[in-house]
């Protein structure tokens, strides 16, 4: 943490600084600049004392403003654990460099179309199969999902395809009935519910954390970081697109930059949703491969055996054939850009 004092500081108002900084058990040393005084704290802070001690000291007499030099989170951030996050979970790897595929309807609505999915998400060559029992929908009038029977229904047709599964989750009970699931997903609009990322943490499932469409990185880590805390090592970052500009042709916007620049900051796996992102079909395919080419993990694909009839999101489900061609392409990029294909 740096303190820089307004050039008015007289000594006693920068020894009030050092002072808080030495009851607070740290160092402090005094930087003398050309017109204006900085003050450093030379240990380690403990991250409780992080954000108390920032406010304390901007609150005194001529501090100018505090900086930060560390980041606010720890568990989630290459500053303390240098290498790459693997994930090894029931015979799936993640974050070993092979791009993995999560991929089924964005929910489950009957027998016949879960087990068409789970055949074409794994002719694809899908890992994990998706399919929402708990919607979090706009309007409380639309299909909020099949409850527990949705998540019977998603583990019987994985199964039969040798695929493991990932269900999101809204709240605790919803943790509490996916016992057989095998992933859990945090959906963008819950990022910041910290009960919910608890509950998560100490399912000690593997979690794929949706990105909120208006948070920052910084917050997103911080949210991981709640997962993390539960000593729940598994967490899969997943970038779905920010709120748009311009919503005539896509729903949200993806932020292939946050790919690399997660990457960079933590080392959790980094997943791209193009879906969400899109919001049409058409556009799915290619920013799926960005995603891919910018340095993602894997990819979280909206896939439904019949689109047009599907009960929610089915403007940007992949049809069967589509997504094929889509999971050959993946493997190309992924090649091209040195990745195990
Ligand atoms: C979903 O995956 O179906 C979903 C609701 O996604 P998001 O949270 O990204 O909107
Ligand atoms: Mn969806």
């Amino acid at each position: 943490m740096i303190i820089a004092m307004s050039a008015r500081a007289t000594e006693a108002e920068i020894a009030a600084v050092t002072g808080v900084i030495s009851q607070a058990g740290l160092n402090a040393i005094v930087l003398p600049g050309g017109d204006r005084v900085a003050i450093g704290v030379a240990s380690a802070i403990p991250h409780d004392l992080r954000e108390p001690l920032a406010e304390q000291i901007s609150g005194l007499p001529e501090v100018d403003h505090v900086a930060h030099v560390s980041r606010p989170y720890k568990l989630a951030s290459r500053e303390f654990h240098s290498a790459d996050t693997v994930i090894e979970h029931k015979g799936v790897t993640i974050g070993a460099g092979e791009v993995v595929i999560f991929a089924g309807p964005c929910a489950v609505e009957t027998p016949e179309q879960m087990a068409a999915a789970a055949k074409a998400v794994k002719a694809g060559g899908a890992k994990v199969m998706r399919g929402g029992a708990f919607k979090p929908r706009t309007s409380p009038y639309s299909f909020q999902g099949m409850g527990e029977e949705g998540v019977r229904l998603l583990v019987d047709a994985a199964r039969s395809e040798g695929l493991l599964t990932i269900c999101e989750v809204l709240d605790e009970y919803d943790v509490g009935v996916c016992g057989e699931i095998d992933f859990l997903q945090v959906g963008a609009r819950n990022m910041q519910n910290y009960r919910l990322l608890t509950a998560v943490g100490r399912s000690g499932k593997p979690v794929l954390l949706k990105r909120g469409p208006s948070a920052t990185i910084d917050e997103w880590l911080l949210s991981a970081e709640y997962i993390l805390c539960q000593d729940n090592p598994n967490v899969i970052l997943c970038e779905r697109g920010m709120h748009p500009i311009d919503r005539t042709y896509t729903r949200y916007t993806l932020d292939v930059s946050a790919v690399p620049v997660a990457r960079r900051l933590s080392h959790l796996p980094v997943f791209v949703d193009p879906s969400h992102a899109a919001g049409d079909w058409k556009y799915v395919s290619a920013l799926a491969l960005a995603g891919v080419a910018a340095g993602a993990d894997g990819l979280i694909v909206e896939v439904h055996p019949d689109p047009a009839h599907a009960r929610c999101d089915g403007p940007q489900a992949l049809k069967p054939d589509v997504f094929l061609r889509l999971a050959e392409d993946v493997r190309r990029v992924a090649g091209a850009v040195g990745r195990p294909r």
